[in-house]
């Protein structure tokens, strides 16, 4: 009696295991250990690591370590495969994706478990969102391959992909990746986290079963040298990673200049906002979901809370109680809501920045401290009076830990939001659905969920803003990372020609203060600005006779424009319809100087009366074009889950690099320039080296053209030394490049800073036929908003 009463008094759980028993059988097998899986067949075990259960601390199987060899030969195989899996029709690479789906869903029970056992999360999460989603993703795409021509025209696949994910949601990233890199005619070598690898292994197994054309998919598991391989491989033609920032830092210098698509998708701080007027006690759930899902192992989690001053209090007391019913312990169990962090190097780091968090003197909350004596377990943890420069409001902890700290404005919280270097995700709580909509729009991530957190759907795009990295995954917009323009372009740049004078810089090089100055100068925030070096240099015309003077800009003048640039950001919030109205006018007053700027060109490039009469046509009505575009390259409302409105917003980047060839120097600049400027971000541009002249006469269109101070700023000079320094800068949110092979190479190292997109590119361009909606895309990243709706 005294037991049930006890019962009834807690209402406590009984133990309720989910059976191992198929999965136990399974690694029974397999116990000589895992080969890879390349070209269709398993390779024989060798060179072996061990696997953990990290609930249990128990070795549960051994892989082989990838090699170089490894890789090549995974490589071969996809390269070999790719041609006739591409050549499919649409139709039948549809039912393999089909197919795979139906077989992952079959497999579920199966899968969860094993997940589980794996990487130590609960299986009532790795049964209810980590393999449904996988399956989900799958179906998606099988409709996708069967639409791919008919809705990305002019595209065609990428070819061989390099995928490397983590061990956080091993299966959930192995689908996001390999489906749409199927779905989109490439084929794929993918490296599966040292710590999980082992659905991965099940997954290859369900390729052989449903007649997947060998190479198709290659799994090749291993350590990060395995990556590091993966990611070196010169026939690979794009890598998807994701994981830490770090590393994907190193990638992108390691795919520098190798003509490799990249997408990163990289780690996160992201804020969990609640004001005043939210729902706490549904709040109080959403944060168990941002920060207790996976054990806070979740490159989205929501792990900064941020929470008006006047609910703190409130908030707070309801999430120690929520906590004391929070059960940590056996992943398998049903009832388990916190289960293992996935290996003992992981948990060390944890405790590493608990306990540099508590030589901060910061509180600790734990509602029980106490984790199973066996496994790798930390308990949910509240830290409360959180300083924005504490290392714990900096770090990405990839833990059960939750940080809080107050806010007393809605302009407050937004700035404690976007105080980080990541961008990845958001959560806001209020009742208010303008303010809601006001911050979504004004927090710099990828993705904003309104009373709501955690929500995926594979119709929608995942990604991240500013090092949170680049690229999208899911949906319309992953798509489009895994197809690459149909006509390549013809044969790259190898330097730039004619290339301005050898070292120290330039020559003629004239000084400014020696005589009268005839200098064009540079353009930076609405006003003509001497360059801070005080030299110019000689324009020459193709008999090199002297066609004027241009100022050599420097690193100091970059800065300056890239300030220039930052201020002028209003323009991002003007509306299209104002944007447009500004493009027009500049095609207007262009076209009212039309003679005078055929004749800069014909003077300074030698094009013939009628070629450069050409060149500015084209430009006034490559004006027009991205004007018309400006208000509409709209976003889209995803079909995701029910009850959701998901809204994808095309958003600028902000402050933009752009490196002009020396092709078609008006019309190449217009044609970079214009699409920038139309979505909303302000420029930073640098004219063609060895013919400025014709951008800088732009100033006056410039001018004239209401547009407002700052959202076009030009800096003359060597090309590809100013771009260096806008590839470093870290105000600048994304850079384009058109010139040389070393020039596009060093702009994608250099990147890697801040992480910026770059759209860098050494090949000769036909600038008359080059045009449309991968510049606007390319122009803007995407943000999606969730909203739930209903009572
Ligand atoms: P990593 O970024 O090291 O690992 C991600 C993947 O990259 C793994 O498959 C890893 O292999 C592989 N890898 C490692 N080094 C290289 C390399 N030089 N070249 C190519 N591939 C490489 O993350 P960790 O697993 O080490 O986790 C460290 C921290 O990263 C976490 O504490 C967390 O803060 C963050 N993280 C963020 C994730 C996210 O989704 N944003 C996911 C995982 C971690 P291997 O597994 O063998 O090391």
């Amino acid at each position: 009696m005294g037991v049930i009463k006890d019962i009834l008094r807690t209402m406590d759980y009984g133990p309720s295991p989910e059976s191992s028993e198929h999965v136990g059988v399974w690694l029974e097998e397999h116990k000589a250990g895992f080969g890879h899986f390349i070209n269709g067949v398993f390779t024989k075990p060798s060179d072996l690591f061990d696997v953990f259960n990290p609930a249990r601390g128990e070795r549960i199987a051994r892989v082989s370590q990838g090699s170089p060899a490894d890789i090549d030969a995974a490589v071969a195989a996809a390269r070999k495969a790719q041609g006739k899996w591409a050549a499919l029709s649409g139709f039948e690479r549809s039912k393999h994706l089909y197919a795979l789906a139906r077989h992952v869903q079959k497999r579920e029970r199966f899968l969860s478990v094993l997940e589980t056992i794996d990487n130590g999360k609960p299986i009532r999460e790795s049964r209810d969102i980590d393999i449904p989603l996988a399956a989900r993703h799958f179906y998606h795409h099988a409709g996708w391959a069967s639409l791919i021509d008919s809705e990305f025209p002019g595209t065609k696949p990428v070819g061989v992909c390099g995928q490397i994910i983590p061990w956080n949601f091993p299966l959930l990233m192995l689908a996001w990746k390999i489906a749409p890199a199927l779905a989109a005619g490439n084929t794929v070598v993918l490296k599966p986290a040292e710590f999980t690898p082992l659905t991965a292994l099940a997954f290859a197994a369900i390729c052989v079963e449903t007649g997947l054309p060998p190479g198709v998919v290659n799994i090749v598991t291993g350590d990060g040298a395995t990556g590091a391989a993966l990611v070196a491989d010169a026939s690979v033609n794009k890598i998807a990673f994701t994981g830490s920032t770090e590393v994907g830092r190193t990638i992108r210098k390691a795919t520098a200049g190798s003509g490799k698509k990249l997408s990163l998708e990289l780690g996160g701080k992201s804020p969990f906002i609640v004001f005043e007027d939210a729902d706490l006690d549904s709040a109080v759930e959403g944060v168990v979901d941002a920060i207790w899902f996976n054990q806070g192992q979740v490159c989205c989690a929501g792990s900064r809370l941020l929470v008006a001053e006047g609910a703190a209090d409130a908030l707070y007391a309801k999430l120690r109680a929520r906590m004391a019913n929070l059960r940590v312990g056996d992943p398998l169990d049903k009832s388990t809501d916190v289960g293992a962090i996935v290996a003992p190097v992981q948990l060390e780091r944890i405790r590493r920045l608990m306990r540099q968090g508590e030589e901060e003197g910061l509180e600790f909350f734990r509602a029980d401290d106490s984790v199973p004596d066996r496994g790798c377990f930390y308990p949910p943890t509240l830290v409360t009076g959180v300083d924005p420069a504490s290392v714990l409001a900096r770090e990405e902890i990839f833990g059960p830990v939750l940080v809080a700290t107050t806010f007393r404005t809605p302009d407050e919280a937004v700035a404690l939001a976007n105080n980080t270097r990541y961008g990845l995700a958001a959560s806001v709580w209020t009742e208010n659905v303008n303010r809601a909509f006001e911050v979504a729009a004004r927090i710099k991530a990828g993705v904003v969920w309104i009373n709501s957190t955690n929500m995926f759907d594979a119709a929608a795009g995942f990604g991240g803003y500013r090092e949170s990295g680049f690229g999208r995954e899911g949906g319309r917009e992953g798509l489009s990372e895994y197809r690459i323009a149909d006509e390549l372009k013809s044969k790259p740049n190898s330097s730039r020609a004619p290339r301005l004078n050898a070292s120290p810089g330039v020559s003629p090089a004239r000084n400014l203060d020696e005589g009268p100055d005839r200098t064009a100068k540079l353009y930076i925030g609405g006003k003509q600005a001497r360059p801070d070096s005080g030299y110019s240099y000689a324009v020459l015309d193709p008999a090199g006779r002297e066609a004027g003077l241009a100022g050599l800009g420097n690193r100091k003048d970059i800065r300056n424009a890239v300030e220039a640039a930052a201020k002028a950001s209003s323009w991002g919030a003007a509306t299209a319809h104002n944007r447009a109205q500004v493009l027009y006018y500049v095609a207007e007053n262009l076209a009212a100087r039309q003679s005078e700027f055929a004749q800069r060109l014909s003077a300074t490039t030698g094009a013939s009366a009628r070629a450069a009469r050409a060149q500015v046509d084209a430009s006034i009505r490559r004006a027009f074009v991205y004007a018309g575009y400006a208000d509409k390259f709209d976003g889209a409302v995803h079909a995701t889950r029910s009850r959701f409105v998901t809204i994808a917003m095309n958003e600028p980047w902000g402050v933009m690099g752009v490196i002009c060839p020396d092709e078609a120097p008006l019309l190449a600049f217009v044609s970079l320039v214009m699409p920038a400027i139309a979505m909303g971000n302000c420029v930073v541009a640098v004219p063609s080296s060895s013919h400025p002249l014709s951008a800088t006469d732009f100033y006056s269109v410039l001018e004239t053209s209401d547009v407002p101070a700052g959202v076009v700023n030009i800096v003359t000079g060597e090309a590809n030394v100013l771009a260096k320094t806008l590839a470093e800068h870290d105000g600048v949110d994304a850079v384009w490049y058109a010139g040389d092979t070393d020039g596009a190479a060093r702009v994608e190292a250099l990147s890697a800073g801040n992480l910026k997109a770059t759209w860098a590119s050494a090949a000769t361009i036909d600038w008359a036929k080059t045009e449309g909606r991968e510049f606007l895309r390319r122009a803007t990243q995407v943000k999606n908003i969730w909203t739930p709706y209903g009572e």
